[in-house]
């Protein structure tokens, strides 16, 4: 084995940008300002201004960015918010720490985004908010919830700690006339070097109960009328995010590039049943960021075994869905209530992904892939 391919290449990434990344770092050491200050509020201007937000609040995480997004319409024990049971657990996790019940209803199984017509039944008056999640970097239907939820109490909120970047229509992800919420976390479409987030909306009321919330709940020197988070981002990352997002235009072009390439390699080199390798089903005016790159197909484990053989490593993005894991066994849900989150779980594989990987590289794993899924037919 000669090659071997790196699944994200942040390293490729941190030394195109090496000479500004390590400048800004040792500038905000040199500074004395280490939590929020000058790098937080430019990124906060430099966040709003690419999704075209009134509001980008800095965050401690994704994961944080969502909490305080609950936390911020009050939601609480007895209420019900619903999502999707093919996510990173982050998604649920916070319905759950507010005292909330996670609802879960399945995906489409084209997009692998939450299905509008599968949400409508189970909305009751319980019901607070809904979290659709742009999975892969795939913008959710959220003009459909928008619709759905218009004239109701419902919160809205979007999961797009995977979409940063993109876009559905022209409009961008983390505005979709819904609270917005992203990660930072390195391997994300933006990333910083530790954990970060934001959350994003047009509305200032929203907007002064977040930064509220994510500082202690103070809202003047140790004044305290909410009970808050420690939720802010470092300076430090701050500083990363504003040196990779001066670049970030043009790296998320070769990455939406790079996905695009592979869909149509794949499909140019198999031979077989274009249902063997299911690629990403990108709809019309839609955008994604392929934060990863997955497929479908039928012999998972075989396959992926093949590749990692041969320097190619994979990822499963997720291969338990959040309704049949054992901490939300209190849920009501069981095996076999939401087929397509189960059946997709049990296909889909995410290949290396980064506007760094190499034409070449990408040739190989494309040809990886297609003999390995004949063989293990
Ligand atoms: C990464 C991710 C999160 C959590 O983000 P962190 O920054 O890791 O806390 C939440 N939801 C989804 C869909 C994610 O991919």
């Amino acid at each position: 084995m000669s090659r071997q391919i790196p699944f994200a290449d942040l390293k490729s990434q941190y030394n195109t940008y090496k000479a500004e990344l390590d400048k800004a770092v040792l500038d905000v050491m040199g500074s004395s300002m280490y939590i929020m200050g000058p790098e937080v509020e430019k990124l906060e201007k430099n966040l709003a201004a690419y999704v075209g937000a009134r509001h980008a609040l800095s965050v401690s995480s994704g994961t944080d960015a969502l909490l305080l997004a609950l936390m911020s319409y009050g939601i609480k024990a007895g209420d019900e918010v619903i999502t999707t049971p093919f996510t990173f657990i982050a998604t649920a996790e916070v319905i759950a720490l507010v005292g909330a019940k996670p609802v879960f209803a399945d995906i489409d199984e084209t997009t692998y985004n939450l299905d509008v017509e599968k949400v409508k039944p189970l909305i009751n008056e319980r019901t607070k908010a809904i979290i659709p999640v742009s999975l892969y970097g795939l913008p959710a239907d959220m003009d459909k919830f928008a619709e759905l939820t218009k004239g109701t109490n419902i919160k809205l909120i979007e999961d797009a700690c995977q979409s940063f970047g993109a876009t559905d229509k022209g409009k961008h992800s983390c505005n979709y006339n819904s609270m917005g919420c992203t990660s930072f976390f390195p391997s994300k479409p933006l990333g910083c070097y530790g954990d970060g987030g934001a959350v994003f909306t047009n509305d200032d009321s929203e907007a002064e109960m977040l930064a509220n919330l994510r500082n202690h709940g103070q809202i003047a020197r140790y004044k305290h009328k909410y009970i808050g988070i420690n939720g802010r981002l470092d300076a430090m990352q701050a500083a990363v995010l504003n040196v990779k997002l001066a670049h970030f235009k043009e790296e998320i072009a070769t990455r939406i590039k790079i996905g695009n390439d592979y869909t149509a390699k794949i499909k140019a080199a198999y031979k077989g049943d274009a249902s063997d390798i299911i690629t990403p089903y990108i709809p019309d005016g839609k955008v994604s960021v392929y934060a990863q790159y997955s497929v479908r197909v039928k012999n998972r484990e075989e396959v992926a075994k093949k590749l990692n053989e041969q320097g190619i490593p994979t990822a499963i993005h997720y291969p338990i869905p959040l309704h049949m894991q054992e901490c939300y066994a209190g849920c009501g849900f069981k095996e076999g209530d939401l087929p397509v989150s189960e059946k997709v779980s049990k296909e889909i594989m995410s290949l290396p992904m980064s506007a760094f990987l190499k034409a070449d590289d990408q040739d190989y794993i494309v040809e990886a892939l297609c003999k390995a899924v004949q063989e293990t037919k």
